[in-house]
C-alpha cells in the first residue's frame, strides 16, 4: 500500500503542476489581438491570413505576462502553418525530357535575373539547361538573356526582336530535345498593360508546345517583386487568368520589409512558391524555407 500511495502522490503532483499551468497561463486579450491582426496587416500578410492567425492565437494560453518573444515565437508558428504547403522547389522530372518551364511576370521583376539563377541552380544539380528567349518584344530582353547564357555557358534559341515567340520555342523545344537537354527555360514578354495581346501569345506558345509534347509546358513560373506589395497579388489574379499560373518565385526579399506578401500570397492562392530571390547575384536564389521565412516575417 505504501508503493500504491506513492504513485498516487506522483498522480496527484503531476495533476498538480497541469492545475497551476492553467491559473498561471491566459488568453490574450482582444486589445492585444488587435494590435496583433493590425500589425499582422501592416506587415502585407493581407487581411484574411491576419484574421486567420488572430483567430489561433486566440485559442492559445500564454505565461501570464507573456513577453513580446512568447508572442512572437507563436506568430511565427502560425505563419510557419500556412507556409508549409506551399513550400515546393522547382524539381526536373519530366519524361520525357526536355522539361519546359515558361516564366512569366511583368518586366522588372526579376524575370530574366531569375532564369538565369534557375538555370545555374540547375547546372549545379548536373542538369543540361537550354534557355528560349521568348520575350522578343524588348531587344534588351533578348540581350540581357543572352549575357547570362553566356556567362553561364548555357545554350539559347533566340530571333529577332519583333519575331514570333512561338516559333522560337518551336525550335528551342526541337533543339533541346535533339540535344538531351533536362530543362528548357522560356523567357517570355511581360506587357501587361496590353492584356489581350499577351493572353493571345502565351496561348500560341502553349499551343505549339502542347503540339510537340502534351504535358508541355510542364511549369509555368511567375515571378513577381516583393516590394511591390499588394500589387504582386494582383498580378497572381492576372497571370493565372492569362496564363495558368503553376507556381511562384518571389523575388528583391533582400531589400524590402515587405516579405509578408508571401503569406498572403500563400494563403490567397496556395500555389507552390518554388524559391525567393534575395539578391541580384547569380547565387541569390534561395529555397523557400517556410521556417525560416516565418522567423525573419515575425
Ligand atoms: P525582368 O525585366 O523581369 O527580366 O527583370 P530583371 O531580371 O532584368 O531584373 C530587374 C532588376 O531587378 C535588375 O536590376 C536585377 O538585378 C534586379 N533583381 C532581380 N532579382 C533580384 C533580387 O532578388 N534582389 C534584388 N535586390 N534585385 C533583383
Amino acid at each position: 500500500s505504501e508503493r500504491l500511495f506513492g504513485g498516487f502522490r506522483k498522480t496527484s503532483e503531476r495533476l498538480g503542476e497541469n492545475l497551476s499551468g492553467i491559473v498561471s497561463k491566459t488568453r490574450l486579450d482582444d486589445a492585444q489581438l488587435d494590435d496583433i491582426e493590425d500589425a499582422l496587416i501592416l506587415s502585407d500578410l493581407g487581411p484574411r491570413a491576419a484574421a486567420r492567425i488572430r483567430a489561433r492565437l486566440a485559442e492559445e494560453r500564454f505565461e501570464r505576462g507573456a513577453d513580446e518573444q512568447a508572442i512572437k515565437q507563436a506568430v511565427a508558428d502560425e505563419i510557419a502553418r500556412i507556409l508549409r504547403p506551399v513550400a515546393k522547389p522547382l524539381e526536373v522530372t519530366a519524361f520525357p525530357r526536355p522539361q519546359v518551364i515558361l516564366v512569366i511576370g511583368v518586366n522588372g521583376s526579376g524575370k530574366t535575373t531569375t532564369i538565369a539563377k534557375l538555370g545555374h541552380l540547375f547546372q549545379e544539380q548536373d542538369y543540361a539547361v537550354m534557355f528560349a528567349a521568348g520575350d522578343t518584344f524588348r531587344a534588351a530582353a533578348i540581350g540581357q538573356l543572352g549575357v547570362w547564357a553566356d556567362r553561364l555557358g548555357v545554350p539559347i534559341v533566340k530571333g529577332p526582336e519583333g519575331g514570333d515567340p512561338a516559333s522560337i520555342v518551336f525550335d528551342a523545344v526541337k533543339l533541346a530535345t535533339d540535344k538531351g537537354t533536362d530543362a528548357l527555360i522560356v523567357d517570355t514578354a511581360g506587357r501587361l498593360h496590353n492584356r489581350r495581346e499577351l493572353m493571345d501569345e502565351l496561348a500560341k506558345i502553349r499551343r505549339v508546345l502542347g503540339r510537340l509534347n502534351p504535358d508541355a509546358p510542364h511549369d509555368v513560373v511567375l515571378v513577381l517583386d516583393a516590394t511591390n506589395g499588394q500589387n504582386a497579388l494582383q498580378q497572381i489574379e492576372i497571370f493565372k487568368e492569362v496564363a495558368g499560373v503553376t507556381g511562384l518565385v518571389m523575388t528583391k526579399l533582400d531589400g524590402t520589409a515587405r516579405g509578408g506578401i508571401l503569406v498572403a500570397a500563400a494563403e490567397q492562392y496556395g500555389l507552390p512558391i518554388h524559391a525567393i530571390g534575395v539578391g541580384e547575384r547569380i547565387d541569390d536564389l534561395r529555397p523557400f524555407d517556410p521556417d525560416l521565412v516565418a522567423r525573419v516575417i515575425a
